[in-house]
């Protein structure tokens, strides 16, 4: 690991001065950012302690919810108001890590959570457009049975531009189903973005995960009124039952209004570079009644853009399934 300066601070606006240092981090749970200093992934030469600025609250009820940036993940998924408002957000959380984890992640740095493809992960693969903008792609003509199948940019291993990574968070796709806010406070003021803006496709600059801005903070998530409490469920599909990423994820929620559909919530994990929330699907289930036939049309149409690669081509049919099985187990209930 290389050297570096650590900087305690106590309040956001000493945290947005701390970070206008050149090469400086934020430092929440230290989860995922220690992991890639270890590994020589990220290399900054300060870093900034925000666990002390006051931004660890809850409030939840049937209205919204407004969750503090550095609300721990086992605080959060326990709280009793997201339990009963929001449940489809607190069984994506226990989807995720182990409890020791999730004891230490923060909210804001869940949202910040790089990918964990290898070649990204292992500086030994010099060839990683996200790592070393320009380099060219690993993932491509090597093991990419974890990566991405939609939203990707592939234009082959050499380009500069190719990444094929996915986004690794539980709780980001249970927030871009619940349709949550992104609020942020900057050099320039405070400014919100709708989570599905928050996170970016590869595109051309494969090295930004994110819309968020040099010199910003992550503040809050706040989440509109409740609609899913009762009919909701997180499906994660993984290698092992415990402590493992998503192979596929879905994070799907249900508004009833007797046996019909009112409204839907629907977003996947695991394959794409970003939660991939589907409004087509959503859109697709509103109005219509909730059988194994909406659901499987709801899937295909989630599915209908994807563009597998050799060793994923499993994913497709998995995550039609699973929309399908999440669905199912939204209907029924959250105490399915
Ligand atoms: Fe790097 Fe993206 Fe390619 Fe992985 S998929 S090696 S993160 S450019």
């Amino acid at each position: 690991m290389n050297p570096f300066a650590y900087q305690r601070v106590e309040a956001p606006d000493a945290a947005l001065h701390a970070i206008a240092a050149q090469n400086a981090k934020f430092l929440g749970g230290g989860t995922n950012l220690v992991d890639l200093m270890k590994d020589g992934v990220e290399n900054p030469s300060l870093i900034i302690d925000i666990n002390h600025i006051g931004l660890n609250r809850v409030s939840a009820n049937s209205n919204g919810a407004t969750i503090g940036a550095l609300v721990r993940n086992s605080d959060l998924a326990n709280d009793p108001n997201i339990i009963t408002h929001y449940p489809l957000l607190s069984h994506a959380l226990l989807s995720g890590a182990s409890p020791q984890l999730r004891n230490m992640a923060t909210t804001g740095g869940n949202l910040m959570q790089r990918t964990r493809c290898f070649y990204f992960m292992d500086t030994a693969f010099p060839a990683c457009n996200k790592r070393v903008p320009g380099s060219g792609c690993a993932a491509i003509q090597g093991f990419h049975r974890i990566h991405a199948i939609l939203g990707q940019t592939d234009e082959g291993a050499t380009s500069a531009h190719t990444c094929i990574a996915t986004n690794p968070s539980d709780m980001n796709v249970a927030l871009s189903a619940l349709n949550a806010t992104v609020e942020i406070q900057g050099p320039v003021g405070k400014r919100t973005l709708p989570f599905s803006e928050f996170h970016r496709l590869p595109g051309k600059t494969p090295e930004q995960d994110t819309n968020l801005h040099p010199g910003e903070l992550i503040v809050a998530v706040t989440l509109p009124p409740s609609k899913f409490a009762k009919n909701s469920w997180y499906l994660k599909v993984r290698d092992r039952q415990s402590y493992a990423f998503a192979l596929v994820s879905v994070a799907a929620g249900l508004e009833m209004d007797g046996d019909t559909i009112k409204s839907a919530g629907l977003a996947l994990g695991g394959v794409a570079h970003k939660p991939w929330r589907s409004l087509e699907a959503e859109h697709a289930l509103t109005g219509k009644p909730a059988t194994a036939e909406t659901f499987r049309k709801a899937a295909e149409l989630a599915l209908a853009g994807a563009k597998p690669h050799e060793h994923n081509a499993f994913k497709v049919e998995l995550a039609k399934q699973s929309i399908v099985r999440a669905l199912t187990q939204a209907r029924k209930g959250v105490e399915a």
